[in-house]
């Protein structure tokens, strides 16, 4: 019956089907980091819901508060009614977020996935400050309707170009594909006054906006990380101008990159969170974050069906207080140090990956062609083509590993936060081999 699915699914579904192109397979069951074929083959995944399943697939303490919570009675779906899911839900969340931004804190149920919590945070912006335009950067990814999209840097999803708004893109402090032919702190410092100068600039300046849209490590655009002090810095120049900062913690949050959530890194204190994914235990669930002073919406001002599910807000409380308590943010860092570590040993000897960066368990490992011409920071093309070839070389070897990155050609490992010390070997194990009988 697989292939007469796989069959099916290729006539019948649209033909911007995406993930399903990449792993023709077709799972039927999954538990932790395992996901099991019809065939009766196993793979690890080091997908895990483009990073949603923060404690693996089917955690038995997410299950449990599924079966208790379809066990009594409570509706499932309620609108944005108030329900003891929901509160427990909110305290969980306002509990794991650093005190000083939670603090008074408003929660603005969206649904359901991240792209709805973005284009909240965009609307409420705007509402609140009267102006129109937003600051977003190059690599950035925030969903994929208009709004988000626009504030989005692929450029490949945006053809024709759905309306958005009216958005500035800044150069993303990128070390390897630097920005301004850059690298370093260098890089960083000029990306600084970059933005400095284009919001100061009397004549050519822009428009003072709305907000400013930021991700601390960019999934999509390829597991870049965002230096600290460089996140300071923007949010300096976002808090002296009144400008809103809104921080994208869609796939960084609940302890991926190595603590609950990725703002405590740098220390800053945003005015907004856009959070969905993990939030969830698995099922759809997101929400807005805001600072109580950008309280600016009218009742039914920004509305909408599936702001109450029942199983998600429950889901999504156990696996916040289970990351929580069992300190698996922490080990989120260690394994991903672990990782990053033998990755780069690795890259000493096999030229065709360009580089390893990430924070956490949010790691990309980007493919190259050394044996073209380096860009003025010495980074060689990027080769999609390998990365494709690594890909299904992965999925032979029981692997589950997604491209992304400006090209396509960075693998990108988002295991679950549980992840083993044994698995994470094997990961390295099955990588590296794939690595090495793709190259040319
Ligand atoms: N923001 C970020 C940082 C994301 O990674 C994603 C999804 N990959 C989104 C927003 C959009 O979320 P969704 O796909 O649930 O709409």
């Amino acid at each position: 019956p697989a292939e007469a699915i796989l069959r099916r699914q290729r006539v019948r579904e649209s033909a911007a089907r995406t993930y399903a192109r990449s792993f023709p397979i077709v799972p039927v069951r999954a538990h932790g980091m395992t996901v099991e074929g019809a065939d009766g083959r196993r793979y690890l995944d080091c997908l895990a819901g483009a990073g949603t399943l923060a404690l693996g697939h089917n955690h038995p303490v997410v299950l449990a508060a599924i079966r208790r919570t379809l066990d009594s009675g409570a509706p499932l779906h309620l609108l944005d009614l108030a329900t003891a899911e929901k509160d427990d839900f909110t305290t969980a969340l306002l509990e794991s977020l650093p005190a000083e931004f939670a603090g008074g804190a408003r929660v603005h149920f969206c649904g359901p996935a991240g792209t709805d919590a973005v284009e909240a945070a965009l609307k409420l912006m705007q509402t609140v400050t009267g102006r129109r335009g937003t600051l977003a950067f190059t690599g950035g990814y925030h969903g994929m309707t208009a709004g988000a999209l626009a504030v989005s840097g692929n450029v490949a999803v945006k053809e024709p170009l759905p309306s958005g708004g009216e958005v500035t893109r800044l150069p993303f402090p990128f070390r390897y594909r630097c920005p301004f032919g850059l690298g370093g702190e260098a890089g960083e410092r000029v990306s600084v006054r970059y933005v400095e100068r284009l919001l100061d600039d009397p004549s050519g300046g822009v428009v003072r906006p709305a907000a400013m849209i930021v991700e601390v490590v960019q999934g999509e655009g390829g597991a870049v990380p965002a230096p600290d002090d460089w996140l300071r810095e923007m949010r300096r120049i976002t808090a002296e101008r009144g400008i809103p900062l809104i921080v994208d913690e869609v796939q960084t949050g609940v302890g991926r990159t190595g603590a609950m959530w990725a703002v405590e890194h740098s220390g800053i204190t945003p005015d907004a969170m856009v959070l969905s994914k993990a939030i969830g235990g698995s099922l759809p669930l997101a929400v807005v974050v805001y600072r109580e002073e950008y309280d600016g919406w009218q009742p039914g001002a920004h509305t909408g069906t599936f702001r109450g599910n029942t199983l998600a807000m429950a889901a999504g409380a156990a696996t916040l207080r289970h990351v929580t308590a069992n300190g698996l943010a922490s080990r989120a860092a260690a394994v991903g140090r672990y990782l990053m570590t033998e990755l780069t040993a690795l890259q000493r000897q096999l030229p065709v990956i360009g580089d390893v960066r990430g924070r956490g368990l949010m790691i990309g490992v980007e493919l190259v062609d050394p044996s073209a011409e380096p860009d003025v920071c010495g980074a060689y093309p990027a080769d999609p083509a390998l990365a494709r070839r690594v890909r299904e070389a992965c999925l032979a070897r029981g692997l589950i590993v997604e491209l992304g990155g400006r090209h396509d050609a960075v693998l990108r490992l988002l295991p679950p936060l549980t992840i083993t010390d044994e698995q994470a070997h094997a990961v390295l194990d099955r990588l590296s081999d794939a690595i090495a009988a793709a190259a040319p």
